[in-house]
This record gives structure tokens, sequence and C-alpha cells, in this order.
């Protein structure tokens, strides 16, 4: 069965317009998202684009903050605290990556974490750990709402994630733990990658490599999630390769159409999230 982001996406976001429309009536103001964009980098533009589209349909306001590519650490830094200290703003995004030579955590640092809408921030990648609440990365929560949303029951599953990223597999990992999977995490330098994978009930696959996973890698009826966009000559096309894997597999999801557009869903939800909070601390 195949697990469709998409449609799964609008539905998130149809029940988020309520909430926020909600929001707005109960406390009288609407709700705000502050995006910074550094330089001209296409597929950022995209995700950009794409980011505050939803915020258009769900009702969110959102702020563009665009930087020039040879904006200094400092200039950016500047507008990143500007934005954390704007009573105004409930979420903040910046959208990685930054322009080379620029050290990202230097600027995630100063997002405030009630303000973390992509669950980036060292307080909330360590909540996480901890098992206590927390803005959860943005990607990984998609892949969990998609297993959720075809009712699997992840209890004592061998789960492999592959792909070890701050954003992706490594808070992934600890979300499966946190749904009683025994987790094991594959990277680069992972020997008897097939061997493992073999084992999986649950497949994540985040490595970015074009059509890598095979069937040879995957285990009868496991349920597969695709989390990889690899832009080739036929489009867009994920890290697992979908004919060949389609049919072994009890579920799996598409690229595109998969965990692409749940991301940004989650990233609303986060921001509905993060603002409800605030207003109820008074902030
Ligand atoms: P990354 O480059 O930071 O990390 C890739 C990981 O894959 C590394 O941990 C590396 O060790 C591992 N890896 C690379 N080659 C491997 C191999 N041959 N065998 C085993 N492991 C290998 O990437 P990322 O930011 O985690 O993103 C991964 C993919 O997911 C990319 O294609 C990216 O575009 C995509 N992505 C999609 C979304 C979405 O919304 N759908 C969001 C974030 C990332």
């Amino acid at each position: 069965m195949i697990i469709d982001g998409k449609a799964l996406s609008l539905s998130v976001k149809t029940e988020l317009k309520e909430k926020v429309s909600d929001f707005e009536r109960q406390f009288g103001r609407k709700i705000s998202l502050a995006v910074v964009l550094v330089g001209n980098n296409p597929a950022s533009q995209v995700y950009v684009k794409n980011k505050i589209k939803a915020t258009e349909f769900i009702g969110i306001n959102s702020v563009s903050v665009i930087l020039k590519e040879d904006s200094t650490l400092e200039e950016i830094k500047d507008k990143v605290i500007n934005l954390a200290d704007d009573s105004s703003i409930d979420g903040i995004l910046v959208q990685l990556p930054l322009p080379k030579g620029i050290d990202e955590n230097e600027v995630l640092k100063l997002i405030p974490p009630e303000k973390d809408v992509d669950g980036f921030s060292s307080a909330n990648v360590g909540n996480l750990l901890l098992g206590k609440p927390s803005v959860v990365a943005c990607t990984p929560l998609g892949v969990l709402t998609m297993i959720k949303s075809v009712n699997y029951d992840l209890k004592g599953k061998n789960a492999v994630v592959i792909g070890r990223s701050n954003i992706v597999g490594k808070p992934m990992a600890l979300l499966l733990l946190q749904e009683d999977c025994t987790v094991t995490i594959c990277h680069s330098k992972t020997k008897n990658l097939t061997e493992i994978c073999k084992n999986a009930d649950v497949l994540i696959v985040a490595i970015g490599k074009a059509n890598f996973v095979k069937e040879d890698m995957v285990k009868d009826g496991a349920l597969v999630i695709d989390v990889g966009i690899n832009r080739t000559e036929n489009g867009i096309v994920g890290d697992v390769d979908f004919e060949n894997v389609k049919n072994k597999a009890s579920y799996i999801s598409p690229v595109p159409g998969g965990v692409g557009p749940m991301t940004i869903a989650m990233l609303m939800q986060n921001t509905y999230n993060c603002a409800l909070k605030r207003v109820k601390n008074g902030l």
C-alpha cells in the first residue's frame, strides 16, 4: 500500500486551518512565522516558496527575511536576534543550508527554543532525547505521522534508519525508540548494510542517493519510508528504487508526494503549537 503524503498533508493542513482561525477568534491576533532565507540556493528558494504557500493556505502570517548570498555571520545573527526579541513573531525558521563559510550553529543557537519551529535547537533536541515535551524536527515528525496514519503498530518492531544527520536520521531514530521500536542507525561507514536492512520491519531511508535501496535490501512485508530528494535527469526521485521495491513492501511512501509535503505540514503544526504555548505562557 502506498502511503500518500500529499493527501495526508492536505488533511493535516485543513484541520490546522480550522484551529488557526479558532486561535485568532480566541486571542485576537494572527499567528506569525518568520522565514529567513540567505543567498540564492535554488532548492532553498523552492522550499521557502512552498512553506510560504502553506502559511497562506492555513492563515498563518509569514514574515520573509531575505538576505544576500554574501551576508556576513554578524548580519545574519542580527536579523535572527531581532526576530527572537519581536513578541509578534511566534516561530523562526532559518532555511538551511546557509552559504559556505557561515557556521549554522552560531545562527541556530540564537533561536529561542519556544520559537524553534524546526526543532533544531540544542534544548529541543535534548528534550527529545530525554523523552520530555519538545518541538520535534519536521521531517522525522512527518514520517512518524505517516506511519501512524496507517495504524501500523510500531511496538517491538525492528526499525532501521539509514542516515545519521542531525535533522533527519538522529531525531528519527529517537522518535522510533520512543515508540518502542528496536532501532538501528546505519550510515556511510556501516558494514553489511544489506544484511541489516533485510532484518528491518520498518526501514527509513535518508541518505541523498538516488534509487539506492533495492529489493534485496528489503524484508518481505516491510514498511518503507523514503525521505530522499534527488534531482536527476528524470526529475525528482527518492533514495528508494520505488518500482523495484513496491511489491515487496507492505507499505511504501513515494517521492515526490511522500515525506516532502508532510515536512511542510509538520512545520505548520509546530508553528501553531509554538504560538499556542506562547499565549498560554503570556508571551
Ligand atoms: P545528509 O547528507 O546530512 O546525511 C546523509 C546521511 O546518509 C549521512 O548520515 C551519511 O552517513 C548517510 N549515507 C550517505 N551515503 C550512504 C550510504 N551509501 N550508505 C549508508 N549511509 C549513507 O542528508 P540529510 O539532510 O539527512 O538528507 C538526506 C536526504 O533526505 C537528502 O536526499 C535530502 O534532500 C532529503 N531530505 C528530505 C526532506 C523532506 O522534506 N522530504 C527533508 C530533509 C532532507
